[in-house]
């Protein structure tokens, strides 16, 4: 099948309250841009500097989405146009973006990555630390980013009841959170979660950004560089 009639196919299972972010990591230029004349204008990378050679050629109206670990010493190649970080996994990475977004005059929308699988190779946050940082002083600081919600990544397994607890304990961190640190700002209103093998189950349980990669542009190839 093609990237437009895969599209057409995960666009009809996600309804409107949702953003669907095409996740094109590996991807070549003439993947995505197949993707953007089909309509798609969201896009998720998880490599700096992949991410930024993209935005370099493609049409400037696409919203880049951040979804990877991000290192400190890479911020620098995402921060002047990116339009979510959805990978926040520490507060000191927290205030180092907030030092760049700072320099560019922006204020840079950025989720939380929560560790719900805890899996040993996934990065995340426990709730606790989550808690942690929202009630810190310096959190309070921190004027150039915005914190709009959470983001986690379910575990890789057959087990579909495994992955739905999974997302349901993210949205139970995601509405304690809003309660106790957010009731009054809207903005915090979002939840990452769902991949190709899951989204129907992340949509169910609360997902409002759905992160799909290998149903849209197939299976990627890691062998070649
Ligand atoms: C690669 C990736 C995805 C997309 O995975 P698919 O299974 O190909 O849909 C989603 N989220 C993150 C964080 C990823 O790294």
């Amino acid at each position: 099948m093609s990237i437009k009639e895969n599209l057409a196919q995960v666009r009809k299972q996600i309804p409107d309250n949702v953003t669907l972010i095409a996740v094109s990591k590996t991807k070549p230029i003439e993947a995505l841009q197949e993707a953007y004349d089909n309509g798609q204008r969201v896009f998720g990378e998880n490599k700096a500097q992949e991410m930024r050679d993209k935005h370099e050629v493609l049409p400037k109206d696409i919203q880049w989405h951040f979804i990877g670990h991000l290192q400190e010493n890479k911020i620098k190649y995402i921060i002047p146009y990116v339009s979510m970080i959805h990978s926040v996994d520490s507060f000191k990475l927290l205030k180092e973006i907030n030092k760049y977004a700072a320099k560019h005059d922006r204020i840079v929308d950025c989720l939380c990555e929560m560790d719900i699988s805890h899996e040993d190779t996934k990065f995340g946050m426990s709730y606790e630390e989550l808690e942690q940082m929202l009630g810190n002083e310096e959190f309070k600081s921190l004027t150039n980013i915005r914190i709009c919600g959470l983001m986690g990544i379910g575990s890789i397994t057959d087990d579909r009841e495994q992955t739905r607890k999974e997302f349901r304990n993210l949205k139970q961190m995601f509405d304690n959170c809003k309660q106790t640190f957010f009731s009054q700002n809207a903005y915090f209103e979002h939840i990452s979660m769902g991949m190709s093998g899951d989204y129907d189950i992340a949509i169910q349980e609360g997902s409002t950004f759905v992160r799909v990669g290998s149903k849209i542009f197939g299976e990627r190839d890691y062998s070649k560089k």
